[in-house]
């Protein structure tokens, strides 16, 4: 029977259906991204350029179009504006880098802030060629389409209300625009259309790092969450890793001087000690010995404090050589979720991409985030 309330399911059914339907379409899910931070000056150019101000209004400038920061708003080609979008039915370039869907120039607090927002599935294309090559087998290059893939839509999710979801570093994930696109990034990234890694029904935290050096690490050990998907594995693959072996001599001076900065107080440095380690053998903590006292640094801070190109994991031995502390470690990274050059390997010995997935991230599955 026809009643009321079958009526109303159907009224309410047809309304909401469209709106679920566009939240999750691979055609229009799109991404934003902060492609440039900190520069003073950009050139912008392309074409079938149009430029509108913050008001939607479309500007008359002239291409290159140089953008500038200039007190508490910008000035394109002269013209003072709070911000500027740029749309192209192509690329849009930034100092000669080309970039997809539009763009949008703020100012910043140092400098311009530049945001990308494109669709997501095109800006996976990018992406690949920045975090590995796309030459690698391509079920490793279809992993890491992936992991990039959940990577951004679990960002998206809790970012939503702010300018951007997404740096372009490696402080989420590296990306440089379009030009470095090629045929196997964008095939990996078609051939797993929409997929995303799921765990209790939910979209995972995604995290991938470069290699680690025998065995992934527990979140809780990095960042002090505890999430059941991420919880370390032994990983025997990335023995190619250029960094499965790595050195760096530094001066005494030069840590001390890294270390005030941040407020330690650490003058006369004579030697560091390593005070535990984790299962994994990645470092606790760390002791700076000096004759005025010893302090004690979580390993993860300090090797944020040095850089991460420049202490490569938290896994090392150091030593007093010649007047410089010595640092021989192994694996590049966090060290947390998916390896990936752990990943290429496996991808050699003949595992798919599903198997390398949830071999990194035990007790997930692989859904379709996409409605088509
Ligand atoms: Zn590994």
């Amino acid at each position: 029977m026809f009643t009321l309330k079958i009526f109303w399911s159907l009224v309410i059914g047809i309304l909401f259906l469209p709106t679920v339907l566009s939240a999750a379409n691979g055609d229009s899910e799109t991404i934003r991204v902060a492609v440039q931070k900190g520069k003073e000056s950009i050139r912008i150019n392309g074409v079938g350029l149009v430029a509108v101000d913050s008001y939607g209004n479309s500007l008359s400038v002239s291409y290159p179009l140089v953008v500038k920061k200039e007190g508490s708003g910008i000035s394109a080609g002269g013209v003072f504006l709070r911000s500027l979008k740029v749309t192209s039915s192509g690329f849009v370039q930034i100092d000669g880098k080309g970039y997809r869907g539009h763009l949008e120039v703020y100012p910043s607090e140092k400098g311009l802030l530049v945001v990308d927002e494109m669709l997501l599935e095109d800006y996976l294309v990018g992406l690949i060629n920045c975090e590995i090559s796309s030459q690698w087998p391509i079920e490793a290059v279809k992993a890491q389409a992936v992991v990039a893939r959940t990577f951004a839509l679990f960002q998206k999710q809790s970012r939503k209300n702010l300018l951007y979801q997404l740096e372009s570093t490696v402080y989420d994930q590296v990306y440089g625009g379009s030009d470095i696109e090629d045929s196997r990034a964008a095939r990996a990234v078609s051939e797993t259309r929409g997929e995303v890694v799921h765990y209790n029904g939910k979209i995972i935290q995604a995290f991938f790092h470069s290699s680690c050096g025998g065995h992934t690490e527990a979140s809780h050990n990095v960042w002090s969450v505890t999430l059941p998907y991420l919880r370390g594995v032994d990983c025997t693959y990335c023995m190619q890793s250029p960094s499965v072996l790595w050195e760096q001599a530094l001066s005494p001076k030069k840590i001390e001087n890294h270390l005030r900065a941040v407020g330690y107080n650490v003058t006369g440095l004579e030697k560091i000690q390593i005070l535990s380690r984790y299962p994994s053998g990645r470092i606790t903590k760390l002791e700076f010995v000096t004759a005025k006292g010893n302090v004690s640094i979580p390993a993860v801070a300090f090797r944020k404090i040095m850089g991460y190109g420049v202490i490569r994991s938290t896994d090392f031995e150091v030593k007093l050589v010649d007047g410089n502390f010595v640092f021989v470690g192994t694996g590049y990274g966090h060290g947390v979720g998916l390896c990936q050059w752990g990943a290429k390997q496996r991808a050699e010995e003949g595992f798919n991409y599903r198997e390398i997935l949830s071999y990194y991230y035990p007790g997930t599955r692989l859904v379709s985030y996409y409605s088509e």
